[in-house]
């Protein structure tokens, strides 16, 4: 039966294509456990598989069904580093630094590939990303980034490609440069979601759907997190809510905004072998980044289109069929079988939110749209915090992520005009 996901717009292409997608009881009534888990996206289910593993009593609960968010409904391209690129982050806190997070971020990837190899679950992966640029104005940037990934970050696999080496790997003249990346790749998140759902609670981890954290709190000791199905008492808690957060935890809610992102899917192109023949998936120099791809069978996945409210658009399908024809005229007439959204969680300046919102409580997320790989690797990387192991999630704590400005009441408001200025400057 197809579902629609309460929390998310438009039935996606991902789900269409996993018919075993498992259901999860809500939670029974009250329990007691070592650390609890609010959000059943890739953030909470790694943290959820690795503590049980480490021999935690866990409990995680998610207000709809696993995968309603972000992670079952994601563009699957890993990209490389963190969002914000490493010779940018490199100017505001030093090289050192920058080469961690990058570190990081490559330790995240081949986390992925290890955990879906080990557990034997097929997440599609394809080789191959290319950034394309989409003003000539910023050619010299491209270059530049090449060679300090190669120079000053050890990265070799980026290679800057012309305008003709562009049209022939897009099969479409309307970009003017690229990079093409062939250390990465990209998934069907939700073969990824469900693999790992059943891998936790094969690990022993509670998982909990349809139940709802209306509240958290620190009470004598304990973290208390009120349910629509009863109280969870942990001794720590985990909130991997991200875009979804709402109102039940205001740090968090004033660092991590959501901006919908909606996504088409097209039949198989079968007469089109021009489109994308090396397989790669594809991210633009746009603000409002359009991402591309084609699936495992050949169809066109196509993202793009923002929005900044919650609202869900009527017709998600004319938008992206209008982003598809710009760059593939011959598709001008396609058709959209599938076309969905999601909340992509990002923060001011583009790097993962991660902080302890709370005595007990750390929250997790704002990936920025860079959260496919990077959310997998937070959540282990929280479990091995809760475990008492070395962990990388210090570098994440040491950003300095400002709140957006304007308050509870007026942050959305400044954050729609300031995003649609910045998309406005795209067609410039
Ligand atoms: C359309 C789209 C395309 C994207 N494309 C890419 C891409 O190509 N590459 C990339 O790297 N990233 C991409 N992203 C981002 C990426 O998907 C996310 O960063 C990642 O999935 C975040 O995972 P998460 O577990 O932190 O959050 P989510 O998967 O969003 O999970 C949060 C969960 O919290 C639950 N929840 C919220 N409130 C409560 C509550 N009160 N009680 C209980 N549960 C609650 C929700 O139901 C939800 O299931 C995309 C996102 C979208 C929406």
């Amino acid at each position: 039966m197809e579902w629609q996901s309460p929390i998310s717009p438009g039935l996606s292409w991902y789900e269409a294509t996993v018919p075993d997608r498992p259901s999860y009881p809500a939670m029974p009534g009250s329990q007691r456990a070592d650390v609890a888990i609010i959000g059943g996206g890739y953030t909470g289910l790694q943290a959820a598989f690795n503590l049980a593993k480490g021999g935690a009593d866990v409990t995680l609960i998610d207000a709809c069904r696993l995968g309603d968010g972000a992670s079952g409904r994601n563009g699957g391209q890993f990209g490389t580093g963190q969002r914000a690129w490493a010779d940018e982050a490199e100017e505001v806190l030093g090289h050192e630094r920058a080469q961690l997070l990058f570190d990081m971020a490559e330790n995240a990837k081949r986390y992925v590939l290890d955990f879906a190899g080990a557990h034997g679950i097929d997440i599609e992966f394809m080789p191959g990303q290319l950034s394309v640029g989409h003003k000539r104005s910023f050619e010299t940037d491209y270059r530049r980034h090449v060679e300090a990934m190669a120079e000053r970050f050890g990265y070799p696999h980026l290679s800057f490609m012309n305008r003709e080496e562009t049209a022939h790997r897009l099969g479409s003249r309307h970009y003017h440069f690229g990079i093409r990346d062939t250390g990465t790749g990209h998934i069907h998140p939700m073969k990824l979601l469900v693999g790992l759902a059943r891998q936790a609670a094969f690990a022993g981890a509670k998982l909990y759907e349809q139940t709802k954290a209306l509240k958290v709190e620190k009470k004598g000791g304990a973290v208390v997190i009120e349910t629509n199905r009863g109280t969870i008492t942990a001794d720590r808690a985990l909130i991997a809510c991200n875009a979804y957060i709402g109102d039940l935890e205001p740090v968090t809610a004033s660092h991590v905004m959501p901006i919908r992102s909606f996504i088409g899917a097209t039949p198989v192109l079968t007469n089109h072998p021009e489109i994308l023949p090396g397989g790669e998936s594809v991210d633009d120099s746009r603000f409002v980044v359009r991402y591309f791809r084609k699936s495992k069978d050949g169809r066109l996945l196509f993202g793009g289109r923002e929005a900044y409210t919650a609202d869900n658009p009527r017709d998600i399908s004319s938008h992206i069929r209008r982003q598809i024809r710009e760059i593939y005229p011959a598709l001008a007439d396609i058709d959209i079988t599938h076309a969905w959204g999601g909340s992509v969680g990002i923060t001011m300046p583009r790097q993962p939110f991660c902080r302890e919102v709370m005595p007990g409580v750390t929250s997790i997320g704002g990936y920025s749209g860079h959260g496919v790989m990077l959310s997998n690797y937070c959540g282990k990387l929280y479990a091995d915090l809760a475990l008492g192991r070395a962990t990388e999630l210090d570098l994440l704590t040491d950003l300095k992520i400002p709140a957006f400005p304007g308050g509870t009441r007026f942050r959305s408001a400044l954050l729609f005009l300031a995003l649609s200025w910045y998309a406005l400057r795209d067609r410039l």
